[in-house]
């Protein structure tokens, strides 16, 4: 009997709320463990002022048909009322050099802005657009594990996707900062360089692009907080269980068996499979250690880049902002003064003005975010001088970023109703993610050769779910795996993997 098959899993974030869904979905019995008092993990968002700081979420690709996501976030219970904002830009920059340049998602329109800012560099434009469309194009199966992919489904990939195929060959091992090169107008360079994380490989960049050009990477309106209540729900409904405030220090293993798991308080727990969602370091050296991981996943966990930590920056203004256009990452401007925050130096920055959702915010007042790279060491170093210089550099940073926004929006500051900063230590003491790095593997082009495990020859019944699992990270990933495991666990049980009730 399936619901006699008991499963135990490590975080409440968007891994592990996916992968007790569709183990719901598949008759398990099924209890989550979380260390924090209410599940999200990152995809989170906070109350204050009467505004909600909507933690996570710019985009969530799967948004619509057109993508194999868009069935599983179907699944999972987060697009049924429908409430999806689509942007008509990826990002729109200030005054770089004197020019805006307006980002839009659809190709076409792109293309003629970016020629018309600079005819010159017609050859690499053409080039960039082509690459947004053959990704656009490609249909790719998100709808299995890819350990369940036989050879032949994989030949089926290759040969309905070979303009796919040759444009991976060509972009995977070309980093952003790399291509930007190509631009001879320095506006053009810039603008890509200040996009995302540079370091990024193009296919990463392209591949997003190509989401939002279909239409397939919208906003959810309510934002992380509403999107992880709505999974919550889900769960729930179906009949899972979370236990909040547990914090998982162990993996019971006997022999080569994992069989439970034991809280911080000594309890034990035990159950027929464990799926961990949460950390992989901490899983890694303090879960399981050398005797049940290879050293090859030992190696790349040490040589992988970390997406940078962010000081995450919100604000509650009074005021509307009618007649911005938005766009997903927000709006870029240089800043007043060039600002270090930790130990990177930003002479721009992104903010989100969330005009376009008026949930986030009581009637006539806007949440503004802005997400800053920044180095884990200084804010740890910072920490443990105690509260006062921790507190003083924060409030620097805001005063900072307010001085930069009121040279756009005249008066603002004195339209605050609050204003604050999350730093890595937030992320790191709220989610327990290393070095509180908010998404797991940077996606450059070393990491998108590396195929990290999920579970370990020398353990049965165990697997991993989660951003850190899958170089690139963020939401649908983080389900992705969270479904993957439930799917190898059906497999595992000679159960036929269903996905809906
Ligand atoms: C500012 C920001 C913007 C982002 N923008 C986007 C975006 O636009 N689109 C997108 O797709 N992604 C985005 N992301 C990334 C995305 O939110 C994350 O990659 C994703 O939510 C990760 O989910 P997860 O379940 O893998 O991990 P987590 O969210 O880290 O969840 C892990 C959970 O495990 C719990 N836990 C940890 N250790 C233990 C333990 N020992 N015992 C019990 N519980 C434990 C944690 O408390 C947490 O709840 C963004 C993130 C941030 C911070």
């Amino acid at each position: 009997m399936v619901d006699s098959i008991k499963i135990n899993i490590i975080g409440a974030g968007i891994a592990g709320l996916s992968a007790g869904i569709y183990a719901r979905l598949n008759g398990f019995e099924v209890t989550i463990f979380e260390m924090g008092p209410k599940a999200g993990g990152v995809c989170s968002s906070w109350e204050r002022e009467g505004y909600f700081v909507n933690g996570s979420i710019n985009w969530l690709v799967g948004s619509a048909p057109g993508i194999d996501f868009y069935q599983m976030w179907h699944h999972l219970g987060v697009l049924q009322d429908n409430t999806i904002h689509n942007h008509s830009s990826f990002i729109e920059y200030r005054n770089i050099d004197g020019v805006d340049v307006h980002f839009y998602v659809e190709p076409e329109k792109l293309r003629k802005h970016l020629k018309e800012i600079s005819p010159e560099d017609h050859e690499t434009i053409d080039i960039f657009i082509d690459g947004i469309k053959t990704f656009a194009a490609a249909k790719f199966p998100m709808d299995r594990a890819f350990e369940l992919l036989n050879a032949w489904d994989w030949v089926k990939v290759f040969m309905g996707n070979i303009p796919m195929v040759v444009a991976l060959g060509k972009y995977n091992q070309l980093s952003i900062r790399d291509f930007a090169k190509k631009f001879r107008s320095k506006v053009l360079q810039t603008a890509f360089e200040n996009f995302w994380s540079a370091e990024m490989s193009m296919v990463w960049f392209l591949m997003h692009l190509s989401f939002a050009a279909n239409g397939t990477a919208g906003f959810p309106l309510g934002g992380s907080g509403k999107f992880a209540e709505r999974l919550v729900k889900r769960f729930i409904d179906l009949g899972g269980k979370i236990e909040y405030n547990s914090k998982v220090a162990k993996i019971i293993i006997e022999g080569k068996t994992a069989k439970g798991i034991q809280l911080e308080n000594g309890q034990q727990i035990n159950s027929d499979y464990i799926i961990s969602a949460c950390d992989g370091h901490t899983v890694l050296h303090k879960m399981l250690g050398p005797k049940f991981v290879d050293e090859k996943t030992f190696d790349s966990y040490n040589s992988l880049q970390l997406y940078p930590p962010i000081v995450y920056f919100s604000a509650g203004v009074r005021r509307n902002f009618e007649d911005l256009q938005s766009s997903i990452i927000g709006m870029n401007i240089p800043l007043k003064n060039p600002m270090k925050v930790g130990n990177i130096t930003h002479t721009r920055a992104s903010f989100q003005i969330y005009n376009f959702d008026p949930t986030l915010a009581p009637q006539g007042k806007t949440l503004i975010t802005s997400i800053l790279d920044t180095d884990y060491e200084f804010w740890k170093n910072l920490y443990s001088q105690g509260e006062d210089a921790y507190r003083n550099e924060r409030a620097k940073i805001c005063h900072e970023l307010l001085a930069s926004l009121e040279l756009e929006f005249p008066d603002i500051s004195n339209q605050i109703d609050f204003i604050d900063t999350a730093t890595p230590i937030t992320y790191e003491n709220w989610t327990g993610n290393h070095k509180g790095s908010y998404e797991g593997w940077l996606p450059t082009p070393e990491a998108l050769k590396i195929k990290l495990p999920t579970h370990f020859q020398s353990l049965k019944y165990f697997y991993m779910a989660g951003h850190w699992v899958m170089p690139g990270g963020g939401m649908p990933p983080a389900a992705f795996t969270g479904r993957n495991c439930i799917q190898l666990i059906c497999k595992e049980e000679k159960i036929h993997f269903e996905a809906e009730v």
